[in-house]
This record gives structure tokens, C-alpha cells and sequence, in this order.
């Protein structure tokens, strides 16, 4: 019984809490997209110390106010080449420490039985590496789907790696919730009124003007609230 749940409007976000009993869960499982970097895990956390030990940039998380990583360390065009190349190494992306709670939520969501698929927008030379962080925190029975989300996927992977999902692949996907945190890609979920969009709180997205559908949340404790809601509301 997938996508089962009649989601009219994000409204249902805002609505009364009903208590229902637990085994509801069983019945309603829902489909819910994962962003990888900034959601399930620290990714920018990781990239300021990149910076600094790279290029001597020291700018604080805090700090960065723009998505735009070039912009936010002040770095050349080869420089950002550098920097992401990278961080997109299967050593560096080993490293990089889950988001606080994330795992742990994720997990107890598909025991519950929703269907979660990791959504990156990471290129698909990435798959390795980021199929390994998985595997490392327990999460490896989870899909991962590239996305070029930012339109700048690269020529076509080779080694076997999955190519990146274009727009309109994408736009084929269902879901009946989505945890995000980049605004470029929430500007692609906004007109989905149909699902559920949960902006993970982030430096970069407090400016960032929701629509309708879309409500913050400043932890994985929230978002786990968020979704009990979604299924018992
Ligand atoms: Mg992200």
C-alpha cells in the first residue's frame, strides 16, 4: 500500500496532532526522499576544513550564507574544480560524520516500513564512495539515486556507475515526503504539492522563501516528529 496517504495540501504539516496507536505506522507506509549531503550527513562541516587545509580559506559553517561554495570560500574557477574533485573522493566522503540523529531516524523509518531512497544531487562517479558511507552506518538496504539536481552533471560515468536522473526523469518520481536542504533543489520540489518538503535548517537556506508545502525543521528529532504526523494526521 504505497502512497496511499491523500495528501491534498502541505496544510496536513500544520494540522492537529491525532494520536493514533502505533501499529498504524504498518498501514501507512509513505515514500520519502533523503538528500545526502547536509541531511543525512555533515558534508559542509567537512568542506570548511577542506578549504582551510586546501586553500587556506577559513570560513566558519556559520558562516556560509551561499550555496554556492565557490562563493562562500572565495575560490577560482580551478580552485572549486580542486576542492569538489576532492570531496568526492571515496576517502573523503568515508569521513564525513552523520548528521546528528540522522542514522538513527532513518533506520527506525524503514523498520517502520516506509520506503526511503537517498536523493543526491553528488555526480555518479560519487556511487562508491557514498554507497560505502552507507554501508558504514548501517543504512546500505537504502536506495541512492543521483539526480543532477543543479544541472551540471558531467559526461556519462564509466565503471558501471549509475548515470545521474535528468529533470525529467526525475519528474516521474513520486514521493510523499522530502527532507532537503539546498535551495536549488527545493525550488524543484516546490510545485510538488502533492509531497510533503522538509527544508533541514542550514546557514544557507534561512533566506530561502518556502511555498506552501514546505516546513523547516532544525533536527533529525523534528523531522521525525514531522513525519509521525504526516502518517497520523
Ligand atoms: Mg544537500
Amino acid at each position: 500500500m504505497q502512497g496511499n496517504i491523500n495528501l491534498t495540501s502541505a496544510a496536513f504539516l500544520f494540522g492537529s496532532a491525532v494520536h493514533v496507536r502505533q501499529s498504524f505506522w504498518y498501514f501507512m507506509p509513505m515514500r520519502i526522499y533523503v538528500d545526502f549531503d547536509d541531511v543525512l550527513c555533515e558534508t559542509a562541516r567537512h568542506l570548511t576544513g577542506l578549504a582551510r587545509d586546501m586553500f587556506g580559506r577559513r570560513v566558519a559553517y556559520e558562516e556560509i550564507a551561499v550555496f554556492d561554495l565557490r562563493q562562500a570560500f572565495a575560490l577560482s574557477a580551478s580552485e572549486i574544480d580542486d576542492l569538489m574533485e576532492h570531496a568526492h573522493r571515496t576517502e573523503f566522503l568515508a569521513g564525513i560524520s552523520p548528521a546528528p540523529g540522522g542514522v538513527e531516524t532513518v533506520r527506525a523509518l524503514a523498520d517502520r516500513g516506509h520506503e526511503l531512497t537517498v536523493v543526491t544531487g553528488r555526480p555518479a562517479a560519487s556511487h562508491d564512495g557514498s554507497n560505502a558511507w552507507l554501508r558504514k552506518h548501517g543504512l546500505e538496504h537504502l536506495e541512492l539515486l543521483h539526480v543532477d539536481k543543479y544541472g551540471r552533471a558531467g559526461p556519462e560515468p564509466r565503471g558501471g556507475h549509475p548515470r545521474a536522473l535528468d529533470m525529467e526523469e526525475f519528474s516521474t518520481l513520486c514521493f510523499d515526503a522530502a527532507i532537503e536542504d539546498a535551495p536549488a533543489a527545493l525550488d524543484l520540489l516546490a510545485p510538488r504539492r502533492e509531497c510533503a518538503v522538509i527544508i533541514y535548517d542550514r546557514p544557507w537556506n534561512r533566506q530561502y522563501r518556502t511555498s506552501g508545502n514546505m516546513r523547516r525543521a532544525e533536527s533529525w528529532r523534528e523531522i521525525n516528529e514531522m513525519i509521525g504526523s504526516l502518517v497520523m494526521g
